[in-house]
């Protein structure tokens, strides 16, 4: 009975509210909550959004993250229908914080840890640290000779590349502040909800819309995103990035490996 309150307080106080006071806006629509309900899809049990449910696991109904996080996926839901969050990660739904899996899956994936980590003001997922990953020896690398490589495909490097954007501390590789919707509300709120965003694309299309709406300002976003191998210079498909944003030594300091990232070339 106890958890089921904290359930409730946790999603009433913390999302709702929260979302409502900091950029205006909540699910207009009721949300069941079962607890304790498995999952009734996916090869791994746990917890999971599924069309106007969350199912969380017994231990899941007393951690804050995990219920904020599956509120993160129906909130997104919301914009962008039930069906592209609910099978971002098909037809495996695995998706381990140190793994590589698809474009698709780290946007929806990442994006509701970072929405919990938000709304719990503390730059850590279940744990999992967003404000530093480098830190961590399990964070993926990438293989330097593979031109396709990318953590773009990441959902550890998608959180916290959005943390990275929505924090106040200024980090080296990070002097900029942009919190819930950025300067003139062209910000990651208002970005992630827009309508026609290709979640297929996922952080990549995050990147194209904040070019688009954000040309003057492109290196807040594409520092952070480079520092995290989200942003590769020999993709071709993010080619059109005009390298040299960053600050030049603070750059060639802070990326690991060898000198594959031209950015200030
Ligand atoms: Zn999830």
């Amino acid at each position: 009975m106890r958890t089921a309150f904290f359930i409730y307080d946790t999603l009433t106080r913390l999302g709702w509210e929260g979302l409502q006071r900091e950029v205006g806006w909540s699910p207009p629509e009721r949300l069941n909550v079962y607890w304790p309900g498995p999952c009734v899809f996916g090869q791994i049990g746990g917890s999971c959004y599924f069309y106007n449910g969350i199912r969380l696991t017994e231990p899941d109904g007393r951690s804050p993250d995990a219920i904020l996080h599956e509120f993160g996926h129906f909130v997104l839901s919301r914009f962008h229908g039930d069906d592209p969050i609910i099978l971002a990660c098909a037809p495996t739904f695995e998706h381990a914080f140190p793994q590589h899996t698809s474009l698709h899956c780290a946007w929806s994936e990442g994006w509701a840890s970072f929405l919990a980590a938000a709304l719990l003001g503390k730059p850590r997922y279940q744990g999992w640290d967003l404000e530093d990953p480098l830190a961590h020896s399990d964070f993926p690398r990438i293989d330097p000779v593979d031109p396709h490589a990318t953590n773009a495909d990441n959902k550890w490097a998608t959180a916290a590349a959005l943390w990275d954007l929505f924090d106040h501390l200024p980090e080296p590789w990070d002097p900029h502040a942009d919190g819930w919707d950025g300067p003139a509300r062209n910000g990651i709120w208002t970005l992630s909800t827009q309508r026609g965003f290709n979640l297929d694309l996922g952080i990549e299309e995050f990147w194209l819309k904040w070019v688009e709406r954000r040309p003057d300002r492109l290196g807040e976003a594409a520092c952070p995103m480079y520092r995290l191998q989200i942003l590769l210079a020999a993709d071709p498909s993010v080619s059109s990035i005009p390298y040299g944003l960053c600050p030049p030594r603070l750059v060639r300091r802070l990326l690991p490996g060898p000198g594959r990232w031209p950015v200030d070339a």
